[in-house]
C-alpha cells in the first residue's frame, strides 16, 4: 500500500531550537521540516528538560497527567504543545521529578544514576500519548538509545494492540559509542518480559543495552553516512555491537546528514559580525578579527591562519591528539580557538596550554552557540580530528563559511572531504588516516603552507563555500525509506 501522506512520529532527545549537545539536535531540528516539505505529516516529542523550561516557549496542554507504566509504577505526567517554527506540532513529555535537571544527561562526572527510568518513561510516554491523541502514525523514527524502547514495544507489549498494528519503526545511530547499558537486573523497569533477555533481543553481553534494543525490534535501521554505516560492522569501529550489525546488515542504511543552511550560512547568520559570500568576502575578513579580539589573540594573527574548534570533549573528537602537538602547532606562529564541553581532564590539558600560549591560542569552556558560529566565520581553518566520526556537521559548517576543514579521513569526514590538489585546483580540504599526532601535525602544516599561496587558497575556500549539503537529498532518501517498509503491506 503507498500511502500519500506519511504521519511519522519523530523521537529524538535533544532536538534545535529546544535542547541540544551535540549534532542529533541539529538533525532533529531540520530533518522534520524536510520530510515536511516533501509531503510528510510529522510531529515530534523530546522530554521536557530545565532548558526548555527555562527559554519560556509558550506551550498549551496536549495530555493532563497521562498515566504511564513504569516497572510497577504508574507515574503521571502532562505532555505539553508548540510548533517548530514551520508549523510542525513538537510534544514536550513533562515530569519535573525526570527531567527538571541542570542538564540532559548527566554531569562532567558522569550520567544521571536514573537515566534508564528517565528514558524508558519517555519512550512509554510518546506511545501512550499517541495513541491516547489518535495520532496514527505509520511510522516512529527513533534516534539514539534514549529511543531504543519504542522498537522494543511495538514488537512485543504493543504487539496485538490494533492501535499500533499498521506502524513501522525505523531507528537511527547517531553514536554507537552511546549504547544506553544498563545491569539485566533492570528490565523490569522497562516493563519487558523477561523471554526479551536474549542475544536477539535485548540482552547484550550480561546486561541489557537501549541501543540494542534500538537495532533488533526495529523495522529498518539507519546511520548518518554511507562510510559510517560500513565501518560500525567492523571491530574497530563497532564498540561490541559489529556482530549484531552485521547480522541485521540488510536493514541498515547509510545516509548522510544534511546542514540546515536557514541556520548555518555567512550570508544571513545573525551571529556573525559581519555577513559575507564568496562573491563578498570583506565580512570573512571582519568577522576573523572580530574573533581574534573577542578570544584576546594578538591582532599580528590577521596575517596568520586561525585554526578553530568546536567540539564536545570527549575522547572520540581527536583532543588527544591535538593535545600532544599543540606546542609544535603553536611554533608555526599561528591562532588556535576552542570551544568545548565535556570531560574535565580534556578541559584541564587544553586549559594549560591555553595558559602557556596566551595571545595565540584563546578557549572558552561552555556551550555556546553563537559563539560557534562566530568561531565558524572568524576561523581560516577548522579541524575535526576525530577517532570516530558517524557524520559530523561542523565540516560541512565550516565549508559553507569558507573555513577550510582538516579531518581524519572516518565516518562521514571522510565521505564530506576531497584532499586539496594544488594541480587540479579540487578538493575541499584535507584528510589525514591514521590515527597519530604526528600525521595530525603534518596535515596542518600542509594547510599552513597553503595558506600563504593565496590563490590556491581562495580556489580552495570556493570549492567549499559552493558545496551543497542540504537536506533535501538526504530528506529523500529517508522517505523512500519509509515508503519501502509498506511494500507488501
Ligand atoms: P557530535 O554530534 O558528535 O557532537 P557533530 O559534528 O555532529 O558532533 O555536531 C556537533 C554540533 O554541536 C554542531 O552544531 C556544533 O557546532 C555543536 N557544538 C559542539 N560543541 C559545542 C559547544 N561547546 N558550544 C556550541 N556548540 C557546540
Amino acid at each position: 500500500m503507498v500511502k500519500d501522506t506519511l504521519k511519522v512520529l519523530f523521537l529524538a532527545p535533544e532536538v534545535v531550537p529546544f535542547a541540544k549537545t551535540g549534532g542529533l539536535a541539529d538533525v532533529a531540528g531540520s530533518l522534520p521540516s524536510a520530510l515536511h516539505r516533501l509531503g510528510a505529516d510529522v510531529r515530534i516529542g523530546l522530554p521536557y528538560y530545565r532548558m526548555i523550561k527555562e527559554k519560556g516557549i509558550a506551550t498549551r496542554i496536549a495530555s493532563e497527567r497521562l498515566e504511564v507504566p513504569l516497572g510497577h509504577l504508574i507515574l503521571r505526567g502532562d505532555v505539553l504543545e508548540t510548533e517548530t517554527e514551520d508549523g510542525l506540532p513538537v510534544y514536550f513529555f513533562e515530569r519535573e521529578d525526570l527531567f527538571d535537571r541542570p542538564n540532559l544527561y548527566g554531569t562532567p562526572e558522569g550520567d544521571y544514576y536514573d537515566n534508564l527510568e528517565r528514558f524508558t518513561y519517555f519512550c512509554r510516554a510518546a506511545l501512550l500519548f499517541a495513541r491516547e491523541v489518535d495520532f496514527d502514525f505509520d511510522v516512529v523514527h527513533c534516534h539514539d538509545w534514549q529511543t531504543g524502547l519504542v522498537p522494543a514495544y511495538l514488537k512485543t507489549l504493543y504487539k496485538t494492540d490494533s492501535f499500533f498494528s499498521a506502524a513501522v519503526s525505523v531507528f537511527t545511530i547517531h553514536n554507537i559509542g552511546y549504547q544506553g547499558i544498563f545491569p539485566r537486573e533492570r528490565l523490569p523497569t522497562c516493563s519487558l518480559p523477561s523471554s526479551e533477555l536474549h542475544p536477539g533481543g535485548i540482552e547484550y553481553w550480561g546486561n541489557i543495552s537501549l541501543l540494542k534494543a534500538g537495532i533488533m525490534y526495529s523495522d529498518a535501521i539507519t546511520t548518518v553516512s554511507p562510510k559510517y554505516s560500513r565501518e560500525i560492522q567492523t571491530s574497530e569501529y563497532g564498540m561490541g555491537m559489529e556482530g549484531i550489525l552485521h547480522h541485521r546488515r540488510t536493514f541498515l542504511h547509510g545516509i548522510l546528514n544534511g546542514v540546515d543552511y536557514g541556520l548555518w550560512s555567512p550570508q544571513t547568520d545573525t551571529h556573525v559580525p559581519a555577513n559575507y559570500s564568496l562573491e563578498k568576502l570583506a565580512g570573512k575578513k571582519r568577522s576573523k578579527e572580530f574573533l581574534i579580539k573577542e578570544m584576546n589573540l594578538d591582532l599580528t594573527l590577521m596575517n596568520r591562519p586561525v585554526l578553530g574548534m568546536i567540539s564536545r570533549l570527549s575522547a572520540q573528537k581527536g583532543l588527544d591528539l591535538l593535545v600532544q602537538i599543540l606546542d609544535e602547532i603553536l611554533a608555526l606562529d599561528l591562532g588556535l580557538v576552542v570551544l568545548g564541553l565535556g570531560d574535565e581532564e580534556i578541559q584541564e590539558a587544553i586549559q594549560e596550554a591555553a595558559d602557556r600560549h596566551s595571545g595565540h591560542m584563546g578557549i572558552k569552556i561552555g556551550f555556546d552557540e553563537p559563539l560557534a558560529h562566530r568561531i565558524m566565520a572568524g576561523a581560516d581553518i577548522f579541524l575535526v580530528p576525530s577517532q570516530y566520526e558517524p557524520c559530523g556537521l561542523t565540516q560541512m559548517y565550516a565549508l559553507r563559511y569558507g573555513t577550510v576543514p582538516v579531518v581524519r579521513a572516518t565516518g562521514g569526514l571522510d565521505d564530506t572531504i576531497v584532499p586539496f590538489d594544488p594541480e587540479t585546483g579540487e578538493g575541499n580540504g584535507f584528510k589525514f588516516e591514521p590515527y597519530e599526532a604526528k600525521t595530525l601535525f603534518e596535515t596542518i602544516q600542509q594547510a599552513v603552507k597553503l595558506f600563504n599561496d593565496y590563490r590556491a587558497w581562495k580556489t580552495l575556500m570556493a570549492n567549499g563555500m559552493k558545496a551543497d549539503f542540504s537536506w533535501d537529498r538526504s530528506a529523500k532518501s529517508y522517505l523512500e525509506l519509509y515508503r519501502s517498509l509498506f511494500k507488501g503491506a
